[in-house]
């Protein structure tokens, strides 16, 4: 199996906690260096018969400038052409124009899109439905994982996922 793997979602929600728990601290923590204003490989992670590239990709919120412009479109480009997009939320936030902005660029996207709601460590049980509830028809998911990046709740699970459809 392999494949590229876009991970999007608002600042702080946890895309680098959750590249860390899936490729290993160094690489990413690396990674992160590489600051450009391009779409920057994350992280790639190597087992005997999968290599899954993940991509970050940042610069998808409303533009305001023409540098701020560039980077939504190169941002959008990418998605064309990885394999799978992982959209990243925080289980405790409601949902915003942040996320809204990025599902409405999403539309467009013909590739599997998963929906991962991230930090559920931080919240009740019970109110997971009513988070699902806000997204179910904000696009069509190829699937939806509760997880929690920092304690790797559900990771595995979300992981085995991915590489079956690669
Ligand atoms: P990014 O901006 O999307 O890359 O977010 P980061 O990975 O840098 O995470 C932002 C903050 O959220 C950090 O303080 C993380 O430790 C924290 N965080 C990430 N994932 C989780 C999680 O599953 N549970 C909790 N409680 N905190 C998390
Ligand atoms: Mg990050």
């Amino acid at each position: 199996h392999s494949g590229f793997v876009a991970i999007i979602g608002r600042p702080n929600v946890g895309k680098s906690t959750l590249l860390n728990r899936i490729v290993g601290q160094k690489v990413a923590i690396m990674s992160d260096k590489a600051q450009t204003t391009r779409n920057r490989i994350q992280g790639i992670y190597t087992t005997k018969d999968t290599q899954m590239v993940f991509i970050d990709t940042p610069g998808i919120h409303k533009p305001h400038s023409r540098l701020g412009d560039f980077m939504v479109k190169s941002a959008l480009s990418t998605l064309g052409e990885v394999d799978a997009v992982l959209f990243m939320i925080n289980a405790d936030e409601r949902r915003g124009a942040g996320d809204n902005f990025i599902i409405d660029r999403l539309k467009s996207v013909n590739k599997p899109i998963y929906l991962v709601i991230n930090k559920i460590d931080q919240i009740h049980p019970d109110r997971l439905l009513e988070i699902m509830d806000q997204y179910k028809d904000a696009i069509s998911w190829a699937d939806v994982y509760p997880i929690s990046a920092l304690e790797g709740n559900n990771v595995d699970e979300l992981v085995a996922t991915l590489k079956s459809k690669l």
